[in-house]
């Protein structure tokens, strides 16, 4: 029997998207292609090449000329084989980037970012400035706690002036806002499916020509000897669907951004004083990270939990367990702050009526936790 899609009250897709009807579709088409691409026959080349076709529906996406695809296990992987397939000179990382990139970077130079959320230019220009200057830096492109989008263009423009390669994280982007990696100025680029309502476990590290890296594993000549191993076929055929079923839902992102402004508008009307962070800065379409006073987060996405509403505290990390979020004690929050704050993200199967339910039982929340009537557990530390 097949399961139904369940997309009701789900607003964590910067955590995972629902899969596309679309991709799931073609997934399933991919699997009665039998071959090994690798092989030489009829059957080998069939597949080989539909991969071909994957490869260019991401570089037309991310408007990446002259450069290779090398696909992936996701974005952790990207950015691992970007990080540390890199050997040459000292690198330098933003301080709100993904785990991802802070763990596999051990990086050299850090560079701050404002009460805003976005990395500050001046002390980032400074920084060449220094006897051991970076040769590689890691920005994302859009945050996924926040969804505050960095100036890449500006940072690459200056980081290429010192002779510095740049790479980007650019999972939470993709899908969300366009990318054009020539405009953008960026030499490495990760990316992942699975945000955007592709399948989990695939994910792309696109490469400019003229930049050389090493590989983490050792094995075959797949994926230009630099992830060796069969491909993963079917989900990379899944990726692909994904990028086409958004180009093909045009109105898709001016509908996502619509809800997303009437979740916070509606929230303001509450409480005008409410608190959206990152909300000066250019910011994702389906993202809004909200502090609500009095009730600590783990709470909160408990609460909202028990009402059928699923978001998670902006600081909950890979082992499910909460955490001050280092995003937003980066922008200059304190833990107490950060510590009531939650994620709410939004996509493509989210309707008006989940938003109007995730308001509703927001507000409902913090009218509780500000009369102290929340299971008489109001207190944060
Ligand atoms: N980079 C960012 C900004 C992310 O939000 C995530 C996922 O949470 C990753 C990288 C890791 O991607 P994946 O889950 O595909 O490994």
């Amino acid at each position: 029997m097949t399961r139904k899609l369940n997309t009701n009250r789900y607003l964590d897709y910067n955590a995972s998207a629902p899969i596309r009807p679309n991709v799931i579709s073609a997934m399933q088409e991919a699997m009665h292609l039998v071959g090994n691409p690798s092989s030489v026959h009829k059957h080998g080349r069939e597949v080989s090449k539909s991969l071909a076709e994957a490869r260019d529906i991401l570089t037309e996406t991310v408007g990446a000329k002259n450069s290779r695809v090398i696909f992936t296990s996701g974005g952790t992987e990207s950015n691992n084989l970007a990080l540390h397939g890199r050997k040459i000179g000292t690198t330098m990382v933003s301080d709100i980037e993904h785990d991802s990139v802070l763990f596999a970077a051990d990086a050299q130079h850090r560079i701050s970012v404002n009460l805003d959320g976005v990395v500050d230019l001046t002390r980032f220009e400074e920084i060449f400035s220094r006897r051991t200057s970076p040769s590689l830096i890691s920005v994302m492109l859009a945050n996924n706690e926040t969804g505050v989008i960095q100036p890449l263009h500006e940072i690459s423009s200056i980081a290429h002036h010192h002779g510095c390669l740049v790479h980007c994280d650019g999972v939470q982007a993709l899908g969300k806002m366009d990318i054009n990696m020539s405009d953008l100025g960026v030499d490495l680029l990760s990316l992942s499916a699975h945000k955007i309502g592709g399948p989990k476990g695939v994910g792309a590290l696109i490469i400019s020509d003229n930049v050389k890296i090493g590989p983490q594993l050792i094995g075959g000549g797949q994926e230009y000897s630099l992830r060796p191993g069969t491909e993963n076929f079917i989900s990379i055929s899944g990726f692909a669907a994904t990028l086409a079923d958004i180009q093909a839902q045009a109105e898709e992102i001016s509908r996502i951004s619509t809800m997303r402004s009437n979740l916070e508008n509606k929230l303001r009307k509450a409480f005008p004083d409410v608190e959206v962070f990152g909300r000066n800065s250019p910011r994702l379409i389906n993202t809004t990270c909200v502090r609500m006073r009095g009730l600590p987060a783990e709470t909160q996405v408990i609460a909202l939990d028990l009402a059928g509403i699923s978001v998670s505290a902006g600081s909950a990390c890979s082992s499910g367990k909460v955490t001050t979020s280092h995003v937003l004690k980066a922008m200059g929050l304190s833990s107490a702050i950060a510590n009531e704050t939650i994620r709410i993200s939004i996509g493509w199967g989210t309707t008006d009526d989940d938003i109007a339910s995730a308001t509703k039982a927001w507000i409902e929340l913090q009218e509780k936790a500000l009369l102290g009537d929340f299971l008489g557990e109001h207190q944060t530390t």
